[in-house]
Formats: C-alpha cells, structure tokens, sequence
C-alpha cells in the first residue's frame, strides 16, 4: 500500500451511524480467519459450512510509520457467538510492545480485553461516549457483546507501533468472554498456553 502523505492535513469521514467510510475500503475479517481462536472448534467448523461470516473490519488509512506520526480508524465488530462465545477481533500486541492506544465507542457495547506479557488482565466496558486508553504492553481485543447491534469503536496509536497478531494467534487471551445466563460473563480460556 502506497503511505499516505501526512505532510499535510487530511479528513476521512467516519459514520457516526455505522462507523463506515465510504470513501475507502476496510480491511475485514471473516470467520474462516479466525481458525483456532474460537473456543468451541466443532461449533466453529459447523458454522463455517454454513458461510462465512464478517466478523469484523477496520481502517487503515496508510499511515507512515513514524513514531512521530499517529494511525487511527474505526473497528466494527459484528454482534453474533460461536457457541457461547461473542464475536470479537483476532488481538494482538503491538510490535512496539511500550505504545499505548485510545479507544473512542461510537456505538454498540461490548469489552476491551487485555493482558500483558506478565499475565495481569483487565477488561473494561464498552458503550457509547466511553474513552479507553489501553495501557503500554497490554494486548487488547474487542468483543461485541450486544445481540443486534455492532460494537464501532475509533482508535489511534503511534503510527510505528506495529501488530502482533501471531503471539495471541498462539496462545490466545487468558480470559474469555461468553454468554451466560443471557449475561456476557468472564471465563477462563482453557486453551490458553504459556508459549
Ligand atoms: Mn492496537
């Protein structure tokens, strides 16, 4: 992708309604992505069969990456579970592990998971007009824990943090968030693995 040129000021507009951009093209995400990151694997394959779903999409709007500049875009991730497991990002770390990022809910509601690489977790809720600052070193994921609304959020973090996916693909997060008791609840991933 060619960088965008940051030299100079530029607007995108971001639907407040759908947290879309028009004008340019997200990157999605669908099921068949996420192999191995949902809990209940025989729900994930039946699932699959069936079509592949979106399950999230986000912006990247071709910043350079310079510590001194910032990235930003939205997230929507799509309200659905596998099994008992709300539809949420992949998550990851940033390559830069020591880079914070601001979260900003549009709409929807659902929880910011994160933990860092010491094995402290928090989560913190997710609705409309809420900031979160994820904190340096913690990976973070979004989790869409409405049944008929999508969970946008907009985001920005220095523009050179980078994303690492592949450590959260490996391990996953030590806590999950399921639907219990028509209540999204905290659990214990049992899959979870010191890498
Ligand atoms: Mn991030």
């Amino acid at each position: 992708m060619d960088f965008r040129n940051v030299e100079k000021a530029f607007s995108v507009y971001l639907s407040l309604n759908n947290g879309l951009d028009i004008n340019n093209q997200s990157k999605k995400r669908y099921l068949s992505q996420m192999k191995g990151m949902f809990a209940d694997e025989v729900v994930y394959n039946k699932m699959l069969q069936e079509g592949d779903r979106l399950i999230y999409e986000f912006y990247d709007f071709g910043m350079p990456e310079n510590a001194k500049d910032l990235s930003f875009g939205t997230s929507i991730c799509y309200p659905g579970k596998v099994g008992n497991e709300y539809f949420m990002t992949r998550g990851h770390f940033h390559t830069i592990l020591d880079t914070s990022e601001v979260y900003y809910c549009i709409g929807g509601e659902g929880i910011m998971m994160m933990e860092n690489p010491e094995g402290d977790v928090d989560y913190k809720e997710l609705t409309p007009g809420c900031a979160l600052y994820v904190p340096r070193r913690y990976a973070h994921r979004s989790i869409c824990t409405s049944k008929n609304e999508p969970l946008i959020t907009f985001y920005t973090f220095r523009a050179d943090a980078g994303h690492d996916y592949g450590t959260i693909e490996t391990k996953g997060f030590r806590k999950l968030v399921v639907e219990n008791d028509n209540r999204a609840t905290i659990v214990n991933n049992l899959k979870w693995k010191e890498r």
